[in-house]
């Protein structure tokens, strides 16, 4: 089955010229929607813009294939990192797509909905059998998923997805990810004169400094990662200082895990507030779930026996970011996060090429078209 290249691209380049930061995919979303429903999807938006404090929800579409066999979900989220405004796609002569180098080009995840806009026009237009298929188009991935979070799943009937949301070449997928978990530990000490009266005062930034060197941070052990990340506190170099808050995160391929390190760094940030006579608010928020999926589930074969009928290495890899198959994964959706023309993510740098978005289409068809149980 042929792809329509030139019209890929040109797809491709339009999702690019429309902004959709985080929170702000409203102009995307309305887009997508006319494609969509014009290929033949039924399209609803559901209210996570006013949950999460957008101007968007997100898109959930349905096209009904063979009735023998359950839906695939395929999922791609709206919207991108900053810079993010006025995007612009240019096209070298080698195939090579990157932005004007101002702004992040948006590949992520802007590929994965180009492929599987061109792979459902192209299965459309070849008018062969295909699975039932449901699109989730995410608002505010970016954001620690805050809208597939936000997201009713009871619309959704496929326990089986395709996350398009992986920075690798094809073939290579993602099939576990950690708990997030975001903390914040306040410390209220006692304001005194620096100089005229310092025993007087309860210093809130040395507590902290006391509690932060009880901890050993970064790769903490293999598959737990802690990270402190902010710190803010006092007024002036001449007054103790009474306030001082901490923030950070701890990332764990074991759910469990991450709930006990958590409980450590809270009882470092108690044991230096009792020992200073500090006051101490700590407070943690799990942001996304760990999930791990086994590599001969279904899902998983039927996505790495594609890839190497195609002739790509085929490989399983476990990473230490989130994505929306997090959510998925607490909603009793099995699925991995497959590779999706996209490099140098996050950075002005970002780019793809033609070559991957079309080898990206043509994996896309392939799971449509897959009709073994
Ligand atoms: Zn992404």
């Amino acid at each position: 089955m042929k792809i329509n290249q030139k019209r890929m691209i040109q797809t491709f380049m339009e999702l690019v010229s429309i902004d959709s930061p985080s929170r702000h995919e409203r102009h995307m979303a309305d887009w997508l929607t006319i494609q969509l429903r014009g290929i033949g999807f039924a399209v609803c938006e559901d209210d996570a813009g006013s949950i999460i404090g957008g101007d968007c929800g997100n898109l959930f579409a349905t096209w009904k294939g063979d009735v023998n066999l359950p839906p695939l979900l395929f999922c791609a989220h709206m919207d991108t990192v900053q810079p993010a405004n006025g995007k612009r796609a240019v096209l070298d002569p080698d195939g090579t797509i990157h932005s004007a180098g101002n702004t992040v080009l948006g590949a992520d995840d802007l590929s994965a909905i180009t492929a599987i806009l061109e792979a459902i026009r192209t299965i459309k237009e070849s008018g062969k059998r295909h699975r039932s298929i449901e699109l989730l188009f995410s608002v505010s991935e970016e954001t620690y998923c805050v809208g597939a979070s936000a997201f009713d799943f009871s619309k959704v009937k496929a326990k089986e997805s395709y996350v398009l949301d992986y920075e690798g070449a094809p073939g290579q997928a993602a099939i576990a990810a950690p708990s997030i978990l975001q903390f914040q530990a306040e410390i209220f000490g006692r304001a005194s004169h620096a100089g005229f009266a310092p025993e007087m005062g309860v210093n809130a930034i040395a507590v902290a400094a006391h509690a932060i060197a009880q901890l050993k941070t970064g790769r903490v052990t293999e598959g737990l990662t802690l990270n402190f990340g902010k710190i803010h506190g006092g007024l002036l170099t001449n007054i103790v200082p009474d306030y001082c808050v901490v923030e950070g995160e701890i990332r764990s391929f074991d759910h469990h895990a991450a709930l006990v390190q958590a409980e450590r760094v809270q009882n470092a940030f108690q044991a230096a507030s009792d020992e200073f006579h500090a006051m101490l608010s700590f407070s943690n928020e799990c942001l996304v779930q760990a999930y791990n999926v086994s590599e001969s589930s279904t899902v998983a074969q039927r996505y790495f026996d594609i890839c190497r009928t195609r002739g790509y290495q085929t490989e399983s890899v476990q990473t230490l970011g989130g994505s929306d198959n997090n959510v998925l994964a607490a909603h009793g959706i099995t699925g991995i996060v497959a590779a999706s023309a996209m490099h140098a993510c996050h950075s002005c740098s970002e780019y793809t090429t033609v070559d991957e978005l079309s080898q990206l289409t043509e994996i896309v068809i392939d799971l449509m078209l897959d009709l073994r149980p």
